[in-house]
């Protein structure tokens, strides 16, 4: 474990993800006293900025604030946090860094302070920077390690020269590669849900399952950044990744173990037997103005003529015993009805003859927000009378665990990070299958052979995604079924 005196540098402190995620992360493992004992956090990047500023800017996203105890535990937190400032590309900035660590450090431990480089940057200095690192600032009598974020390349020939570019810098082992759904609650619950529970995971194969769906709803645009989403689309901002990863979680088989590369290894072999996505199983969307808020294109840093998708709907099969013929479509989208994130795996019908039309059974796994897993059932309907009546089996998390706080992704990742546990991280194989599968419709899709169906903002995507999702054999019920409004919604 990462016990000893520790140093956290945080590159492209300036940003907004170190102002947003990173260092609210760190300040809650600080206060739950989960960071190493001796900890000294470094933000640099080029912007320059006194400590006064840098502690404003950092402190403005921290939270738990309002009470004496917050109060106090972030004058302890600042006191930790430093600024320097330095380029990208020069090794004297990186040595200044270096010299910076050595003055931080007490040196009181018996062994060399360990260093951890979390790039919070833009990927296109990914690899600048990791190799400044490795030059100047790598203490080859201590332990180092790097995080990265996504995006990992844009297909799979530029994430493989991407890792290629890394690989002779920094080992697989000192590389933490950040896929943040990973690190989420309900992400994390799949595999305890699964192999936990005989009985639910007994259920999840081709013999009891019509279709599965993976659902990512946000209910705003690109607002502003469109140029730069431009560059991506949903596909490879939502499905290629975040929603591969949790396909992967949900369809693999159960690891000899639960070490990293147990897990890991089963989840590559579940991608494995994902062949590259077919054209006739795509639908892609753009949205458009509605009411007071903007369409895609009226944006102007998004190109007139942008053919990038703000929805899709893929469809994966896994050719394996377990899943052959199981549909999983991947479903994301921006500018929508609702924010959600979600699985919904569909049970076939139940034989025939003694009831009629009675609804399917669904195992839902509600990711965010308001963490829950429901399985709707049917019931007897309360009574003297026969009937059926849709129902449920439900874990809100709110009700059943209402005293405790569900942390923040980026904590238990940054956690894991410092303990060396690479289980909820990319592997570099990992990503290379993942990208194989979605590289020819990206092409395509970039290529503008497959095009957009527009979609107004606010609505639920593409008017034809349920003729698309009943192409695979979704069944929404006709029977209403009722969520009562004085739970949890
Ligand atoms: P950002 O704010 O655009 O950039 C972080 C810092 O990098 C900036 O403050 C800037 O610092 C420097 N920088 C910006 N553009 C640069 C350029 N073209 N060349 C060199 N340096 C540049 O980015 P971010 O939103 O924090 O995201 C950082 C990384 O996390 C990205 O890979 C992003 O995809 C990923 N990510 C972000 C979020 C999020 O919530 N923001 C979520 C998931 C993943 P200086 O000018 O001071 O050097
Ligand atoms: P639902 O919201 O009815 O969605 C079920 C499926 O039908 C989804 O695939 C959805 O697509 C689609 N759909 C939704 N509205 C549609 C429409 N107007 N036309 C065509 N397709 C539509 O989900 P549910 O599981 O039956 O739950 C119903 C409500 O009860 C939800 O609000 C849910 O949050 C609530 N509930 C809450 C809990 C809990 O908090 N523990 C438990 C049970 C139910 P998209 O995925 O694309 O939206």
């Amino acid at each position: 474990a990462f016990e000893d005196e520790t140093i956290i540098v945080v590159l492209g402190a300036s940003g907004d993800l170190a102002k947003k995620k990173t260092f609210p992360a760190l300040f809650n493992l600080f206060k739950l006293n989960l960071l190493p004992k001796q900890t000294h956090i470094i933000g640099y990047a080029r912007t320059k900025m006194d400590q006064p500023t840098f502690h404003e800017k950092i402190s403005g996203h921290l939270k738990g604030l309002d009470t004496d105890e917050g109060k106090q535990a972030k004058e302890g937190f600042l006191k930790i946090c430093k600024y320097i400032s330095g380029q990208y590309d020069e090794d004297e900035s990186f040595q200044k860094l270096n010299k910076e660590m050595e003055e931080t450090a007490s040196g009181k431990g018996d062994k060399p302070p360990s260093r951890l480089f979390y790039m919070a940057l833009p990927p296109n200095v990914f690899t600048v920077v990791a190799t400044g690192l490795k030059k100047n600032c790598y203490n080859d009598k201590g332990q180092n390690r790097i995080v990265i974020e996504k995006p990992f390349g844009k297909d799979l020939e530029s994430s493989r020269e991407m890792i290629g570019a890394l690989k002779g810098l920094w080992k697989e082992e000192e590389t933490f590669r950040i896929d943040h759904y990973l690190g989420k609650e309900m992400v994390k619950n799949l595999l305890i849900m699964r192999f936990g529970n005989p009985l639910i995971d007994a259920g999840l194969n081709n013999k009891l399952v019509d279709n599965v769906q993976i659902t990512f709803k946000e209910p705003f645009g690109t607002e502003g950044r469109g140029g730069y989403f431009d560059e991506f689309g949903i596909i490879r901002d939502i499905q290629q990744n975040h929603l591969s990863q949790v396909l992967s979680l949900l369809a693999m088989d159960r690891p000899k173990s639960f070490s990293a590369e147990d897990i890991r290894d089963q989840k590559v072999k579940v991608l494995k037997a994902v062949p590259a996505i077919k054209e006739e199983d795509v639908l892609i969307g753009q949205y458009t103005a509605s009411g007071d808020k903007p369409g895609y294109k009226d944006d102007d840093t998004v190109p007139k003529d942008s053919n990038c998708p703000t929805y899709a709907a893929l469809t994966l099969w896994v050719n394996n015993d377990r899943w052959k013929n199981v549909p999983f479509i991947l479903k994301g989208g921006k500018a929508l009805d609702e924010a959600k994130v979600e699985i919904r795996v569909q049970f076939k019908d139940t034989e025939g003859g003694i009831f009629q039309d009675i609804p399917r059974n669904e195992l839902v796994i509600r990711i965010q927000p308001n963490e829950a897993v429901y399985l709707k059932m049917n019931a007897k309907k309360p009574g003297l009378e026969m009937n059926t009546l849709p129902a449920d089996l439900d874990l809100t998390y709110k009700e059943r665990f209402s005293e405790v706080r569900i942390p923040e992704a980026y904590e238990a990742l940054i956690l894991d990070a410092l303990n060396g546990d690479h289980s909820n991280f990319v592997r570099d194989d990992e990503l290379d299958v993942s990208w194989a599968i979605f590289t020819p419709i990206l092409h395509a899709i970039d290529a503008g052979k497959i095009k957009n169906e527009p979609y107004p903002y606010g609505s639920r995507g593409p008017p034809s995604v349920h003729k698309f999702v009943e192409r695979y054999g979704y069944k929404r019920s006709n029977q209403s079924y009722e969520w009562p409004t004085t739970n949890v919604q």
